[in-house]
C-alpha cells in the first residue's frame, strides 16, 4: 500500500484516477492545482505523485521543478498524446516516468508497480551505508550504532542519511536545509543546529567531543568514522 497524490484538474479524470488507484490498494489524495500539490508534497510523506502536465496554475515543467524543490518523491507525469517535447523536458526536470493519456488503469498499475519496485516503495534507493560502527539502512530507514538501534525522528534520520552518503565532506547548512527540509522557506540555520544536536545526543556524543558528527564552524557539518 502506497500513498499516492493525484494532481489533475479535470474532475472526471481525477475521479477515475482516484477510483482506479484506490482499487489497486493505494491511499489516494487528489488535488487540482500545482500549488496545492506543492503544499501537499511539502507537508506529507508520499510514495508517488501522478502529475498532469496541463494544470491551470503552472506549466508542467515549472510545477515539476518546484515539486523537486520540496520532495524527491517518484513522479509519473501524465501527458496528452503527441506531446513528446513536454515529456522530454519533464523527464529532464525530474519526472521518473510518464504515461500518455488516455490510459487504462491496468497500464497505470503496471507503470506504478514498476516504479515503486525501482524506488523500493519510496524515493529512497535501497542501500546500506556503513561508517565505522554506524550502519544506516536507507530503504528500511533504520540506523544502528554498534549493536544498538538509534531511535531517530524522520528529520534526524534524513540528516544522518544525507551526511552518511557524503562521508568526510563538509556539508553547508544551506545544502542540508535544501536536502533534508526540501523547502527554502524553512531555511533557518537554527533548525539544522537543533536537529544536529538531537542527532548528536542520540549518537552518544557531544559537540565538544564529537566522534561521528562534526560541526565545522561557520560552514556546516560533516559525518566521518572516528579515527
Ligand atoms: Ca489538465
Amino acid at each position: 500500500m502506497s500513498k499516492v497524490l493525484v494532481v489533475e484538474d479535470d474532475p472526471v479524470v481525477q475521479a477515475a484516477l482516484v477510483h482506479a488507484l484506490t482499487d489497486l490498494g493505494h491511499v489516494v489524495q487528489a488535488v487540482g492545482t500545482a500549488v496545492a500539490a506543492l503544499r501537499e508534497a511539502g507537508t506529507s510523506e508520499l510514495d508517488l505523485v501522478i502529475l498532469d502536465l496541463g494544470l491551470p496554475d503552472l506549466d508542467g515543467v515549472a510545477a515539476l521543478r518546484m515539486l523537486r524543490g520540496v520532495s524527491n518523491v517518484p513522479v509519473i507525469v501524465a501527458t496528452a498524446r503527441g506531446a513528446e517535447a513536454s515529456v522530454v523536458s519533464t523527464l529532464n526536470a525530474g519526472a521518473d516516468d510518464y504515461i500518455v493519456k488516455p490510459f487504462s488503469s491496468e497500464h497505470l498499475a503496471a507503470r506504478i508497480n514498476a516504479l515503486l519496485r525501482r524506488t523500493g516503495g519510496s524515493a529512497i534507493p535501497s542501500e546500506v551505508v556503513e561508517l565505522g560502527e554506524l550502519r544506516i539502512d536507507l530503504a528500511q530507514r533504520a540506523a544502528t550504532l554498534g549493536d544498538s538501534a538509534l531511535a531517530l525522528s524522520r528529520r534526524e534520520f534524513d540528516l544522518l542519511a544525507y551526511l552518511a552518503q557524503r562521508p568526510g565532506r563538509v556539508i553547508s547548512r544551506r545544502e542540508l536545509i535544501q536536502a533534508v527540509w526540501g523547502n527554502p522557506y524553512v531555511g533557518d540555520d537554527k533548525t539544522i543546529d537543533v536537529h544536529a544536536s538531537w542527532l548528536r545526543r542520540k549518537l552518544g556524543e557531544t559537540a565538544a567531543h564529537p566522534r561521528y558528527l562534526h560541526t565545522v564552524r561557520g560552514v556546516g557539518f560533516k559525518l566521518a568514522a572516528p579515527e
